[in-house]
């Protein structure tokens, strides 16, 4: 008998697969000359999850195309497939990308380039980036996770000061736990990640990168371990101003309930 495959995400049995990340965020021969669809990733999957994809599929590819920071590959790809899809559905989709969004025009290298900044859809983002944070681990360690996933969004810029110091903080410290650590994936120039061991209380993470600007980070926290007492959390709840130092860098963080929320 043959061995039922679940899928990636839940219980139920697979009946297909899919890309992990979703496959229109690689970009397309006929568009920039070059084949960055190689040995894409794909993980079991049952038909819930399956046909809740697509829309948020192109939803993400919309939110990633066209950030400030993205490399030259990712810039072409907003520039062809992106805005092909954008038009199609004149601009709906950019509408629920981005609320209240205003373009503007950088100077580049290689004249202007169009800019998008706005409010994004952060929990459908976070959503979004939860499911591949999933698949990523069942194709990368070859198991089901089981348990908790917490989604940083590395890339939004926030107007507010200790948002950003804060991000900025878990962003570098990040990078030094991730400093030997292998980068996995056949097109590096669109997507990589990194895989980090577990630390102390069984707690790990991946690392995303998309475009060469764009990183994610999600952790893991087993069902079967206790989540630690954080002490770093629990003191910007009763300070006025948390300051986290990092080698020779300070990050100054106000109280979480002094910060605004508008990332
Ligand atoms: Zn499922």
């Amino acid at each position: 008998m043959n061995k039922i495959i679940k899928c990636y995400m839940c219980d139920r049995d697979a009946i297909s697969s899919e890309h992990v990340p979703p496959k229109n965020l690689f970009p397309e021969l006929k568009d920039v000359g070059e084949d960055y669809r190689k040995h894409l990733i794909t993980v079991p999957s049952c038909e819930i999850h399956n046909s809740a994809k697509s829309k948020d599929d192109e939803f993400l590819m919309v939110s990633l195309a066209g950030i400030f920071g993205n490399n030259s590959i990712g810039y072409l790809h907003k520039f062809t497939k992106v805005n092909r899809a954008i038009r199609r559905t004149s601009n709906k989709l950019l509408d629920k990308a981005f609320a209240k969004r205003k373009h503007y025009n950088l100077k580049s290298d290689n004249g202007f380039l169009e800019v998008i900044w706005g409010t994004p859809d952060y929990a459908r983002l976070i959503n979004c980036f939860e499911h591949i944070a999933y698949g990523l681990h069942y194709h990368h360690l070859q198991k089901y996770f089981k348990g908790e996933v917490k989604v940083l969004l590395g890339y939004l810029h926030s107007e507010d000061e200790s948002n950003h110091n804060f991000v900025q903080f878990l962003k570098d410290r990040a990078a030094i736990d991730l400093i030997d650590i292998p980068h996995y994936g056949a097109n590096k120039d669109i997507f990589y990640y990194q895989f980090s061991n577990p630390d102390e209380h069984g707690i790990y993470m991946v690392h995303m990168r998309f475009y060469g600007g764009i990183d994610i980070y999600a952790s893991f926290l087993p069902e079967d371990k206790s989540k630690p007492f954080n002490f770093a959390l629990e003191l910007m709840k009763v300070c006025d101003e948390t300051i986290f130092t990092l080698g020779d860098k300070e990050y100054k963080v106000k109280n979480a309930n002094k910060r605004r929320n508008d990332i």
